[in-house]
């Protein structure tokens, strides 16, 4: 197991950010940590890089445990904080140069440096001030800054938070293209982040796990039934018209299109053959209809959603 946290606990004073949770990373897995603002995705992740001490429980990397005696185990990790904290005043390629220091790469430095450079899209930057970067460019020297010590956990807390979509595009590309190789821990809030580039995907809720497994089966679990279908009817109707079949739960119009509903339901079954009836039975022109896929989405809101909040 590449991570592995055994029943962490964290308190803050009186307030506990996370409960008892526990779960594993395998080798190679790029996993997404997902949950509300809130629940406790930085800390964790502060937790497993070594930056702040949990309360109780265990955190190992590659077996060996995270904790202020182990320098070896931390080494291991590259860390990209949330806000991704740079020396705004440092160059870019100087700022590289002095993280390789500290982590005493040596005659190897300059090298390493080059090639980070190089793979995260940065060779016009290299000579800019960090403070005078755009965002995206920032997330970059974060994200090269991380991998310099070629570490083989990588531990990201929400690199395309703040970015334009064609710089979240570019991010993640470089973050599956490293991810090929070594084990990735990524939190974001962006669901086709996860459903584009993860294989796994944890969900946190006020602290704990509730949520954990392959992405394309945690997309498929039967615990989540709602289904959402879209149907495009010639005729003018309202909704109550659709509410009254049964198993319906909601009707919406689409704004854009006048003719367009998207129906929900809770029902087990697929409730297409009844639209579809219904329709026929009350000379309707049915001219799309099909179900939406579950999507990260949905799972996301059901599984963090509480009646109080
Ligand atoms: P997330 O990253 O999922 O948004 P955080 O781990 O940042 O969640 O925060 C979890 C909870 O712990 C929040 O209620 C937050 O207010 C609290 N918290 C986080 N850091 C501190 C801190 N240094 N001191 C006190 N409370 C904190
Ligand atoms: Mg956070």
């Amino acid at each position: 197991m590449a991570i592995k946290v055994e029943g962490v606990t964290k308190l803050y004073g009186k307030q506990k950010a996370l409960n008892n949770v526990s779960f594993g990373v395998q080798k190679g897995q790029v996993v997404g940590f997902l949950g509300p603002n809130g629940a406790g995705k930085s800390t964790m992740m502060k937790i497993i890089t070594g930056f702040i001490q949990p309360t109780s429980g265990n955190v190992t990397i590659n077996g060996t445990p995270i904790n202020s005696a182990s320098k070896d185990s931390r080494f291991d990790i590259g860390y990209m904080p949330e806000n991704n904290p740079l020396y705004h005043d440092m160059y870019v390629k100087e700022y590289l140069q002095f993280v390789a220091k500290i982590y005493k790469l040596g005659r190897y430095s300059n090298k390493r440096v080059k090639g980070l450079i190089e793979l995260t899209g940065i060779v016009n930057e290299q000579n800019k001030k960090i403070g005078e970067l755009s965002k995206g460019y920032r997330q970059r020297v974060g994200l090269a800054q991380a991998l310099l010590n070629r570490p083989s956990v990588l531990i990201l807390d929400e690199p395309t938070s703040g970015l334009d979509p064609n710089q979240i595009i570019e991010i993640r590309k470089i973050i599956a293209d490293v991810g090929r190789e070594k084990t990735v821990l990524l939190s974001t809030h962006i669901m086709q982040e996860v459903e584009a580039i993860c294989s796994n995907v944890i969900i946190l809720n006020k602290g704990e796990i509730v949520a954990n497994g392959p992405t394309t089966s945690i997309m498929l679990d039967s615990s989540v039934k709602q289904q959402t279908v879209t149907v495009e009817i010639v005729e003018p109707i309202t909704p109550g018209m659709l509410m009254g079949i049964e198993g319906v739960s909601n009707v919406e119009q689409s704004n854009i299109n006048k003719n367009t509903w998207t129906v929900k339901s809770m029902a087990e079954k697929d409730i297409r053959p009844d639209i579809f009836n219904f329709c026929l039975k009350n000379n309707l022109t049915i001219i799309t209809l099909f179900k939406k896929t579950m999507q990260m989405e949905d799972v996301f809101q059901t599984v963090t959603h509480s009646p109080n909040s």
